[in-house]
């Protein structure tokens, strides 16, 4: 574990297959030659240190070319030949259009990360971890998580011919596994939630040969993920707060991460206060802090999540992910279910960003913090959009579904004309095959529904002759053509 390994790699020269991570709990400091996450002594979490000597230096002359690889000064040690981009990172941090204004906000930023090439931020740790993968000689990836991340390793992995294996719970958007499928990816399905896929990996031994690319057992994942507190810090400036999804919460603490080395090389004065978002049915986070704050759990829903992206029971990060918040002087809060549609349906209508559901739930937190008076109008507030909504069938499904309401404006369409036909024989009478011979492709049986619909509604009458049931317009069905003949001169 603790022996460096050298090694020849596509004819590259002798590179080093070494990393040293300290325990974020008694401070050591380990040269690992494998990935790992937990210190060997007190089983504290590891992460990389940065020189903040040479990282002061080396922002000021930071020159930005919007991508990821911007801030490879800041990231673990890979040499240049191993780095591999699909063009991630640099994505937009947008003061919002029209929603800040609802709120008493100065403004409302979206850091929309559905712009990465598999349209979410762990594009910005697949680059990196399989740029790692490479550097160390890794022929195969295995990857445990909620679909995001699997998903960005599968298409990196992909780019570089190496093999991917994505363990995934039974509980994943569709859509997630999908794009792991489409990039070559191996499944194996675990349990329901990510918590049996993680388990399942750290007990198995068959995935020593395999590069570790789970987010909660890879300490590179913080580093990828704190770029995008770089990225806002040099877009917008130091914001009040910034509301974050959660999940196992390494993505809140890799943006706490991220501003505490900006503040230690006094490039922003404050941290900005950062706000865990969870699912009120599925909140362990946000439980254990109003917990340690003594205050009353909100109610839980029984009901479950479509937040699928942020589902987990036991996350691993969630004591330092409360420790960062509590010393960010930020909270937590927990959304009901109900909200998180609406939130998607207001990002894409008002801001154009097509946001999963994980993601619509920061906006859904702005609302409520709003109405408790958490913020100050002078505040400016980020919201992270992790992830696209596109891949998310519950939300796919949902938002189609409201094609109906076109679908009921074109029945009304079908009723007005089969009235105007009528209007049109209103001596004479006319019979359904009529109405049919000047409508075209509707079916006779479509046609008699909508006569029968009318004729409940009091718009026509009919009168048998023969073999023949003749239709005529009513007085009430006048008024309605009459009243559509005003409505279209005004339009
Ligand atoms: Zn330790």
């Amino acid at each position: 574990m603790i022996k460096k390994i050298e090694i020849i790699f596509r004819g590259y020269f002798i590179i080093q297959k070494s990393l040293i991570l300290t325990c974020i709990n008694c401070e050591k400091k380990f040269e690992f030659t494998s990935i790992e996450y937990k210190c060997p002594e007190c089983e504290g979490l590891l992460w990389f240190d940065i020189n903040l000597e040479k990282f002061k230096q080396q922002f000021a002359q930071i020159k930005i070319n919007n991508t990821f690889w911007d801030y490879n000064f800041a990231l673990p040690p890979i040499n240049k030949d191993f780095i591999i981009s699909l063009g991630e990172g640099g994505t937009p941090c947008r003061s919002s259009k029209r929603l800040s204004e609802k709120f008493q906000l100065n403004k409302l930023f979206f850091k929309d990360e559905t712009r990465n090439p598999t349209n979410s931020f762990k594009d910005r740790v697949a680059a990196l971890l399989v740029s790692h993968a490479r550097s160390w000689n890794f022929e195969k990836m295995v990857c445990s998580s909620n679909g995001n991340q699997g998903a960005s390793i599968a298409a990196y992995s992909s780019l570089e011919g190496i093999k991917c294996l994505n363990i995934i719970p039974g509980e994943i958007d569709v859509g997630k596994k999908a794009q792991m499928i489409a990039y070559n990816s191996e499944i194996k399905i675990v349990g329901d939630t990510v918590d049996d896929a993680i388990d399942f990996i750290l007990k198995n031994k068959d995935f020593e040969n395999y590069y570790q690319s789970t987010p909660e057992l890879n300490p590179l994942t913080l580093e990828a993920q704190k770029t995008i507190a770089y990225e806002i810090i040099n877009q917008i400036d130091t914001p009040n707060s910034v509301i974050i999804p959660m999940g196992s919460g390494e993505l809140l603490v890799s943006l706490w991460k991220g501003f505490i080395e900006l503040k230690e090389i006094n490039l922003i004065e404050n941290i900005p206060k950062l706000i865990g978002v969870q699912s009120q049915s599925s909140s362990p986070i946000v439980n254990a802090f109003f917990k340690e704050f003594d205050h009353k759990i909100e109610k839980i829903d029984n009901e479950k999540s479509i937040a699928l992206g942020i589902l987990v029971k036991k996350p691993l990060y969630k004591e330092l992910a409360i420790k960062c918040i509590k010393e960010s002087e930020g909270t937590v809060i927990a959304v009901p279910e109900k909200l998180i549609l609406g939130s998607i349906e207001k990002l894409i209508r008002n801001e154009g960003i097509f946001a999963e559901p994980s993601s619509a739930l920061t906006l859904a937190a702005v609302n409520l913090l709003d109405q408790k008076q958490m913020f100050d109008p002078k505040d400016n507030v980020v919201c992270l959009i992790t992830g696209s909504g596109l891949k998310a069938p519950y939300v796919l499904e949902a938002i189609s579904s409201q094609t109906k309401t076109t679908g009921k404006g074109s029945i009304i369409i079908t009723k007005l004309k089969i009235l105007s036909q009528i209007s049109l024989s209103s001596i004479t009478g006319i019979t359904g095959t009529e109405i049919k011979a000047t409508l075209g492709t509707i079916s006779l049986a479509a046609i008699y529904q909508h006569l029968k619909d009318l004729e409940t509604k009091g718009l026509i009458s009919r009168k048998k002759e023969g073999k023949n049931v003749l239709y005529f317009i009513t007085n009430s069905g006048k008024k309605v053509l009459d009243a559509l003949d005003v409505l279209i001169t005004l339009l």
